[in-house]
């Protein structure tokens, strides 16, 4: 349990080191634009030429992590094309439009993209929509992958053995009723979007699906009913499968089941429910 424990906060503790590190980069980055932009200041030919020449794109704070398995582990469920293009050009223009979305708010970047998509409605009007499609989309991301795994241990069945597996059962009646409603929340959602099982406020486990790269923690973004910490993650966009699945998304959602890592759900799950047990007790 504690390795579970230790293996999901890697990815957030992952995410902020590596934002860290970027954003020492960034601040040397800004502090040479500042200087040039000062010498560019002594001739007006050179502040021309230097208005003339596109900015360097950031390449930080936020970084893209590396897939947390290789892109072929997946198969045959999804297969590796699909993770490449998904991971290495779809979540990379996330990371890097929430970066360029930042570059004028030195405060904003010390913040995680937690932080930043969970207090969304609190950012400042000219960035919101921005870090709401591109921090959402890192954020959801980040999250998805690490919510799956080749099929072994742990990996695909019903959660057997965990308390998220008992959890499950007891709230949708059955397995097979939470997969139907979570497969029919997948389904239903129209256009790009994802699918999501969520502890809400109260503890207990609720099946929602948000639009775009919307997700259950932003506030004032999704209704409150559809709210909570999410334990699965389903990326319904078509870049997610058309690859192989083209129109059927259906076959998808399906073949998803398969690589559902229990563990890492298990472990979000036990983090999710823990205050809840807490303030219970007093
Ligand atoms: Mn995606």
């Amino acid at each position: 349990m504690q390795m579970d424990l230790r293996e999901v906060r890697g990815v957030g503790g992952g995410l902020m080191e590596s934002e860290k590190t970027s954003f020492s980069r960034r601040r040397l980055m800004k502090a040479g634009a500042i200087a040039l932009a000062g010498s560019a200041a002594v001739t007006r030919g050179y502040a021309q030429a230097a208005a003339a020449a596109p900015a360097p794109a950031p390449t930080g704070p936020f970084t893209l992590g590396p897939l947390p398995y290789e892109p072929a582990a997946l198969e045959p469920h999804i297969d590796a094309q699909t993770m490449t293009i998904h991971h290495d050009r779809h979540h990379k223009a996330y990371v890097d439009n929430l970066n360029k979305a930042l570059v004028g708010a030195p405060e904003l970047q010390k913040k995680t993209s937690e932080e930043l998509i969970g207090g969304i409605t609190l950012l400042p009007a000219e960035v919101q929509k921005a870090v709401q499609n591109t921090g959402g989309g890192h954020w959801n991301h980040t999250l998805f992958w690490s919510l799956m795994g080749a099929p072994g241990a742990g990996v695909g069945g019903e959660g057997e053995g965990t308390a998220l597996g008992g959890a499950i059962v007891k709230a949708f009646g059955s397995f097979a009723k939470f997969r139907e409603k979570f497969s029919d929340a997948a389904m239903k959602r129209f256009g790009s979007g994802w699918a999501w099982l969520v502890v809400q406020e109260d503890g207990g486990l609720a099946v929602v699906s948000t639009g775009n790269q919307d997700n259950p923690l932003m506030q004032g973004v999704v209704p409150n009913a559809d709210r909570g910490k999410p334990v699965l993650a389903l990326d319904v966009w078509e870049h997610a499968y058309y690859l192989k699945y083209q129109n059927k998304r259906a076959d998808y959602v399906a073949a998803w089941f398969n690589v559902v890592n229990w563990t890492a759900a298990n472990a979000l799950y036990e983090a999710a429910v823990a205050p809840a047990v807490k303030k219970g007790g007093k």
